[in-house]
């Protein structure tokens, strides 16, 4: 009997696991090979990239057949440029970023970069040119060496130290009791949310990508923290195209272009000037503006 039911219980486990590794993926997706929903096209090509421009035409979109989620939302992210996406919740913006690496399919419309629809590349070069930062930095069982090289597994010792450098990790990792071999994950030392986040970006950075994806921190990180990760962001993001779904006040304010959602719809989009003037506009009041001369009253969360 227990042979028998063995067989079927390790097939339900799997299933959970992979079920979860469904509902997990979009928050842990910087691990971005976990999930091979689609198979490329026949004859699909390499993206070539060159400016890293994003443009989203028309793009349709739903979980299941019968609500769209996505209502036909069209913007650009110029290449080498931060755009900013802001909205109420369950306005479509994590579901906006997760199909530029393919995560899913859009149901109508076109994603293209530098010109080239997603669809009809290679998954594989797509990624390459992909890196993505989770709102909530997912760490493995293995060495804070391995958490890093996991962006790329090719990379050197001297890469990964580099990424943790300029990620601002090097050195509380070079505090932990083992150094780069220290074990993190459920066996492993426990880190700070700040310092997740660090090595969440030198895993980033490691990849050397030209497109950056960043689903932005709501979580309130000690003011130390705060500020060795804004570093840490700002050179993630320096030269790259970076799509960033922005919670704090100063990553919109310095974006060069916002796109604010609603409803599965681009309902504005501008400089934060342009939008801030616009007082009967959603952004005017997600930030409580009152015309251009207000501030902010509060730390926005939009
Ligand atoms: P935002 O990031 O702006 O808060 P999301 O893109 O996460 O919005 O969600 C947009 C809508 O899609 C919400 O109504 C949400 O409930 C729904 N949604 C998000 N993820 C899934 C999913 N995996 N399956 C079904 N519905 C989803
Ligand atoms: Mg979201």
């Amino acid at each position: 009997l227990l042979m028998a039911y063995d067989p079927a219980r390790r097939l339900a486990r799997l299933q959970v696991s992979l079920e979860r590794a469904v509902v997990n993926a979009r928050m842990i997706y910087e691990i971005l090979d976990t999930v091979p929903h689609q198979r490329d096209l026949p004859g699909a090509g390499n993206l070539a990239l060159r400016q890293a421009t994003i443009e989203f035409r028309n793009v349709r979109f739903g979980y299941n057949q019968s609500d769209d989620i996505l209502k036909g939302v069209s913007f650009v992210a110029e290449g080498g440029k931060t755009t900013a996406l802001v909205g109420p919740s369950g306005a479509g913006k994590s579901t906006v970023i997760s199909l530029i690496p393919r995560f899913y399919d859009p149901s109508g419309g076109e994603i293209l970069i530098d010109g080239q629809d997603i669809a009809h590349v290679t998954k594989q070069s797509l990624r390459n040119g992909l890196a993505y930062v989770s709102q909530q930095p997912y760490l493995f069982e293995g060495s804070i060496r391995d958490n890093i090289r996991y962006g790329r597994p090719e990379a050197t010792d001297a890469e990964v130290e580099e990424a943790a450098r300029l990620a601002y990790a090097h050195d509380f990792i070079r505090a932990q009791p083992q150094g780069y071999d220290t074990p993190v994950g459920e066996n492993g030392v426990t880190l700070s949310g700040g310092q997740r986040q660090r090595l969440s970006i030198a895993r980033a950075l490691v990849r050397q990508a030209p497109i950056l994806l960043l689903d932005e921190a709501t979580s309130a990180l000690d003011t130390e923290s705060e500020a060795a990760v804004q570093k840490a962001l700002d050179h993630a993001m320096s030269g790259r195209t970076v799509v960033v779904i922005a919670h704090r006040l100063s990553t919109v304010v310095n974006a060069d272009k916002i796109i604010v959602m609603k409803d599965g719809l681009v309902v504005e989009e501008g400089t934060h000037e342009a939008l801030a003037k616009r007082s009967d506009g959603l952004y005017a009041r997600l930030h409580n503006l009152q015309g251009s001369t207000a501030q902010p009253a509060v730390e926005a969360q939009v």
